[in-house]
């Protein structure tokens, strides 16, 4: 671990995106979602309509990186918790983006797998939330068929961008 990694992006957005910590990549530019997983997830705003440079900012719940990319325990999560909840007043997002399940039980504190949860949007303090799969799973689960993690991804994130440029 050698720094901090707090966000990236445009801090005025209406879209804030959640991530569970940063890796080796974002370790090393001190930015989230630089690595492998963030061009994929940029790709897929893309595809989806989004405009990633102008309309989004970036961030993690955990703000350093595990060793060897390991989960953060819940010690970890409590600890940075407090950090996430600051930055998700100051950015004042109306839509956010969890991506993975740290990200989805750290901010909505629900237990239910992933799967269940995902491509739905939940209201919380006044904002619209929606959990997608993480972009490492869908790195590890590539096909495009209909129905499989990348298609069900890209449906959440046109859901997202259609809520997003009719705001
Ligand atoms: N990079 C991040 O910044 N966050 C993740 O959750 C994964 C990769």
């Amino acid at each position: 671990m050698k720094r901090l990694v707090v966000g990236r992006g445009n801090i005025f957005a209406n879209l804030l995106i959640i991530g569970e910590a940063p890796g080796l990549q974002e370790d090393l530019e001190g930015k989230p979602y630089v690595g492998k997983s963030g061009k994929l997830l940029n790709q897929l705003l893309s595809k989806a309509g989004i405009d990633f440079q102008k309309d989004v900012y970036f961030c993690n719940v955990i703000k350093c990186r595990p060793p060897n990319n390991r989960k953060p325990t819940t010690k970890e999560i409590n600890i940075h918790k407090p950090w996430l909840l600051q930055q998700i007043k100051i950015i004042d997002p109306k839509l956010i983006i969890l991506t993975g399940s740290t990200a989805m039980r750290t901010v909505l504190e629900i237990n239910n797998p992933i799967s269940e949860l995902r491509g739905k949007w939940i209201k919380k303090e006044g904002r619209e939330i929606i959990t997608i799969f993480h972009p490492s799973y869908l790195l590890r689960f590539p096909s495009k068929e209909i129905e499989k993690p990348y298609d069900l991804t890209f449906k959440d994130l046109k859901k997202v961008s259609s809520k997003l440029y009719a705001l």
